[in-house]
């Protein structure tokens, strides 16, 4: 069965993202709504995570978004 609409959600806001065409592996993805950068891993249903760098950023968290 063919399906014509490509759609995940993202990890971060779970917004749902379409697809202009089918994604392939290891493609690159900006959400729309959070802007967070995430990573093909899978196709059907198309999957998507963290860029694999995600854990090395996660242990040195930049402190200049915290407001507080
Ligand atoms: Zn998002």
């Amino acid at each position: 069965m063919k399906s014509s609409t490509l759609t995940s959600f993202c990890r971060s806001c779970r917004s749902r993202i379409i697809f202009t065409e089918r994604p392939e592996i290891y493609d690159i993805v900006i959400c729309p709504e959070c802007e967070e950068e995430f990573e093909v891993v899978g196709l059907s249903p198309i999957k998507l995570d963290w860029p694999s760098d995600f854990e090395e950023y996660d242990k040195e968290w930049p402190d200049a978004d915290f407001d507080d």
